[in-house]
């Protein structure tokens, strides 16, 4: 397994394995790396001839700096993982590598990366904006994240120049923006949701749940148990106004949550279902906060 940690050097290397014929999946990640990661390099894996993994903790998509700075880095940790899954590629870009280095003319550009104050970097000043894709949901919540969601996968595709990308279906906003915006600049990349990795007891398996204390991993089943619940009150006719209720008196017996928000909305458009007509690719999407840690998933059906 090769690692880069410049562009030019993987740009290089990738144009020398494309000029062989050779196609390329591409995995965009921030490390901390679990077995969901993994399923998407094996499914990359199963349709490409070379997989590509980026670890990137991208700072301009954290609109809280306290995330950002608590965010899991473990780049030893996670290459360990990735060679023996078969990823070919790991590129591990710097803030600076990624942004360019900050300009001392324009202070207000500064920016640490959070794991090294001392690494500063130019914010781009580009702004995409997702239109009622964002007003929902994540983007109505932690504003100016899916801006950056959007400036670094446009950039890493740029980069990288894949046949195919893999996003988890758990980031279900995430992967709509990422489709529509494919159409809209026209990338030439076939883009493939996977689905959800959990733990047993439900808990979908994410890098912020080794932030959890000893005492809050064994209630955060409680968001799979919430999710569960409003689906089968959903498919018994329950109408979506009663059953958010519901899974506000869910979330109210446990008081260590604190629920930010359920909606349940189509998944492509991610705009709420109100009628009890059933509709397909019904998405149910939650986000909580379990102590100081925030969680979020998804049912799709
Ligand atoms: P992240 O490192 O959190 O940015 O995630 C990188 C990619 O892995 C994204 O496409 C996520 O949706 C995906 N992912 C995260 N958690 C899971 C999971 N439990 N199962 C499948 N894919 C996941």
């Amino acid at each position: 397994m090769q690692i880069f940690h410049s562009i030019a050097e993987l740009r290089s290397y990738l144009r020398s394995q494309r000029q062989e014929g050779k196609t390329i999946g591409f995995v965009p990640t921030m490390g901390a790396l679990h077995e969901g990661h993994l399923s998407l390099i094996e499914a990359s894996k199963a349709q490409n001839d070379l997989t590509v993994c980026s670890i990137f903790v991208n700072p301009i998509q954290f609109n809280n700096p306290d995330d950002l700075s608590r965010y899991p880095r473990t780049l030893d940790a996670d290459c360990a993982m990735l060679a023996p899954a078969g990823c070919d590629v790991v590129f591990a870009p710097s803030a600076e590598e990624m942004y360019g280095p900050a300009q001392t003319s324009d202070r207000s550009s500064l920016s640490s990366d959070g794991s090294n104050p001392s690494v500063a970097y130019a914010k781009p000043i580009l702004k995409f904006d997702f239109g009622e894709l964002e007003r929902v949901m994540e983007g109505q919540f932690r504003p100016g994240h899916f801006n950056g969601v959007g400036i670094v996968v446009s950039k890493l595709f740029n980069i990288v120049q894949p046949d195919r990308t893999y996003f988890g279906q758990k980031d279900l906003q995430q992967v709509a923006v990422v489709r529509r915006m494919m159409i809209d600049l026209g990338f030439q990349i076939e883009l493939h949701p996977c689905p959800t990795l959990r733990e047993a007891d439900g808990l979908a398996m994410s890098s912020r749940n080794r932030n959890l204390t000893a005492e809050e991993r064994p209630l955060a089943s409680h968001i799979f148990k919430g999710l569960t619940l409003a689906k089968s009150l959903l498919l018994s006719g329950t109408p979506p106004s009663e059953v958010k209720q519901e899974i506000n008196l869910h979330f109210g017996k446990e008081p260590a949550f604190r629920l930010e928000y359920f909606e349940i909305v189509n998944a492509y458009t991610l705009q709420p279902i109100d009628s009890q007509a059933p509709e397909d690719q019904t998405a149910l999407c939650i986000a909580a906060y379990l102590g100081k840690v925030r969680l979020i998933d998804n049912l799709v059906f």
